[in-house]
């Protein structure tokens, strides 16, 4: 089974003025891979996450056309985005929108326990998710006073303590200095050690395309291409081409 299939995707946000937000998209997501999306300004990439995410249809009116299954069942089944956050959960670009301003281990055990889950799976999986990203010690910490690296990680740890098949990432990068950037790649990297299936948004290709199994561009809405093995996005092995403009 496929972690996402998206047949035939366009979309139009109910007050866009003209054009679609995407146009007859068709991606598939295998199961423990890592998908990169790229693409300029406005292409889309933001509306393509929303559409896996569940946002779009559950959150955001528009017209859509197409189908998207997670984990082979259509996005449009799923109850709420809460159910949806199981199988499939969002990692924003600024971590001030994720986070509560709780402790640290608060904020990682927030989604575990509005899950209902018993308070012994719950300490277990903040326990688990504390080790796994290096924040021991943090537990005790306010998530406001924490650097952007530090918050961003503390964000990818509570999604992780949802225990999702599939995280997106929406450029989590984005407000971040090169320390903070590499604090969210090698949490990234212990995603991929777990074997979660991850699709990230992100400008700093080069970095991502270190990471990533396959890249996608998207234009106007529009898939342009899928890049297998990344290395085109890579320093010195474009073997003098230039990479497509993004
Ligand atoms: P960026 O890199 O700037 O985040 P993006 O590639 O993520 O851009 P989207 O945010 O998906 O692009 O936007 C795609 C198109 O849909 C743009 O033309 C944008 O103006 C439009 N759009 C996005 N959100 C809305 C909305 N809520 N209402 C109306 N139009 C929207």
């Amino acid at each position: 089974m496929k972690a996402i299939e998206i047949e035939g995707l366009s979309f139009q946000y109910r007050n866009q003025e003209a054009g679609y937000a995407l146009e007859d998209v068709s991606l598939n997501v295998e199961e423990g891979e890592f998908l990169g999306i790229v693409g300029e300004t406005g292409a889309g990439k933001t509306t393509l996450l929303s559409a896996m995410s569940g946002v779009i249809p559950h959150h955001t009116n528009g017209e859509k056309e197409g189908v998207v299954h997670v984990k082979g069942k259509p996005v449009e089944e799923y109850a709420s985005l809460y159910e949806m956050a199981v199988d499939v959960s969002l990692v924003l670009d600024s971590p001030e929108n994720q986070l509560f301003n709780l402790h640290v281990f608060d904020e990682i055990i927030w989604g575990p326990e509005n899950l209902g889950l018993d308070r012994e799976e719950i300490l277990d999986r903040g326990n688990r998710a504390l080790e796994l990203f290096g924040l021991e010690g943090f537990e005790d910490r306010i998530t406001y006073n924490l650097s952007g690296g530090e918050k961003q990680k503390v964000a990818i740890a509570s999604i992780y303590a949802l225990n999702p098949d599939i995280v997106l990432l929406d450029e989590p990068t984005s407000q971040l200095d090169p320390i903070g950037t590499e604090m969210v790649f090698e949490a990234i990297d212990k995603l991929i050690e777990e074997g979660v299936t991850i699709v990230m948004v992100e400008h700093k290709i080069e970095e991502m395309a270190k990471y990533a199994d396959r890249i996608a561009v998207l234009q106007d809405g529009s898939l342009r291409r899928v890049d297998e093995t990344c290395s085109f996005f890579l320093e010195g092995d474009a073997h003098g081409i230039a990479p497509p403009q993004v």
